[in-house]
């Protein structure tokens, strides 16, 4: 195989494969990206709503926070990041409160004046530390929060949007969330955070804008067509390059609900509904994601999650404390394809944050040129 002007495939047009075809178009290869859709980006595609004009994150919120200074200055050369702080509330039993859990959140939950050292102290007499090593997503929570914070934030909220008890979901999908014993209500603790200024759809369209890079829309590339390339990256379903001969993977889907009307209808980005008897699990309010733009109008979403069909987009793969026994299976195949490199969070069926996803595929394109040149 020449080293030089390999001709590349890749299935997806999301963030993965735009960052990766770009290290590579730099480097003289020639990228071929197909993508099912008629957009590229992925799930982080943005596009103005034709009712408001208003900016919409059309498969969910995607709020960028990393402490990578090599993904974050990378991201800015492609597009102005303005200033943006996620600031996340939750309706639950009648009130309003902040999250993710601070200092405000427990003294109004509990109806007290708590300072740090007294709220910490509070709190660590309802954490259930019989739980030594927690395992799941409720044990977890019982060890850090205990159940009273637990029931209301996090219980119903997380049986919606997984439909498992929490009894058998990871504990790793709670460390998600910081526990906070002072006022500071920034969602992420990460040391950069921002909202591209014209859209993710728009960034993505520039880091693949390169000569050696050729993207079809509404387009699939088969696991059939491999033979056409001299090397294929794979950022679509693990489980779909196999033709899902084990069985298929199971995912969560969201369906979203629109309504528009004038002015300010929630008051801000994301409003999280953790009781179980309201069905959804969330409203965001778009234009609170360019605080930079006016517009009279307002567009909101309302989210329901649900499980993955075969005709559906899946979103957020599921992982359970007792076995993934069908991922390994899968893994194992797709790590003995040479010709093949899986990427992403569909093509490695993980939960996985933008930075992230761009930071691994960085790797991914250095590691394929150093096997090249070694
Ligand atoms: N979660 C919850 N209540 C909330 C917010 C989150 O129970 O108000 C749980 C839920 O299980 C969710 C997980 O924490 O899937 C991670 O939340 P995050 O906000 O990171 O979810 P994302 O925005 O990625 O969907």
């Amino acid at each position: 195989m020449s080293k030089k002007n390999l001709n590349i495939g890749m299935a997806g047009a999301g963030l993965s494969c735009a960052v990766i075809a770009r290290e590579l178009a730099e480097q003289g290869h020639q990228l071929n990206l197909f993508d099912r859709r008629a957009h590229v980006a992925g799930n982080c595609h943005t596009e103005r709503d034709v009712g408001t004009g208003v900016m919409v994150h059309v498969y969910g919120p995607h709020i960028f926070h990393t402490d990578d200074d090599e993904v974050w200055t990378f991201v800015n050369k492609y597009m102005r990041f303005m200033p943006y702080v996620n600031r996340v509330k939750a309706t639950t039993g009648g009130q309003v409160y902040s999250l993710p859990i601070n200092l405000h959140t427990i003294n109004q939950f509990f109806g007290k004046t708590l300072n740090p050292a007294e709220a910490k102290a509070f709190i660590e007499e309802q954490a259930d530390t019989s739980i030594i090593e927690p395992q799941s997503f409720e044990e977890q929570a019982l060890r850090f929060i205990g159940r009273p914070l637990y029931e209301a934030f996090f219980r119903g909220y997380t049986l919606k949007q997984w439909e498992v008890d929490p009894t058998r979901l990871p504990a790793a999908i709670l460390k998600r969330l910081p526990v906070r014993f002072n006022y500071n209500d920034n969602y992420f603790f990460h040391k950069h955070q921002g909202m591209p200024e014209e859209g993710y759809t728009k960034m993505v369209e520039r880091i693949l804008d390169h000569p050696n890079i050729t993207v079809t829309l509404n387009a699939e590339l088969h696991a059939d067509d491999i033979d056409a390339y001299d090397h294929v990256f794979w950022s679509g379903p693990m489980d779909g390059f196999f033709g899902y001969d084990l069985g298929r993977l199971p995912y969560r889907t969201l369906d979203f609900q629109r309504f528009e009307g004038r002015g300010d209808l929630q008051g801000c980005a994301v409003m999280n509904y953790t009781e179980e008897s309201v069905p959804y699990t969330r409203i965001t309010e778009h234009k609170h994601f360019s605080p930079w733009e006016e517009h009279e109008q307002s567009v909101c979403y309302r989210e329901f999650s649900r499980s993955c069909g075969h005709l559906d987009t899946p979103y957020y793969p599921v992982h359970l404390t007792d076995g993934d026994d069908l991922v390994q299976s899968y893994k194992a195949r797709a790590q003995g394809l040479a010709k093949v490199t899986f990427v992403g969070r569909l093509g490695t069926y993980r939960y996985m944050d933008m930075d992230l996803t761009i930071r691994e595929a960085m790797n991914s394109a250095r590691d394929f040129l150093a096997g090249l040149s070694s």
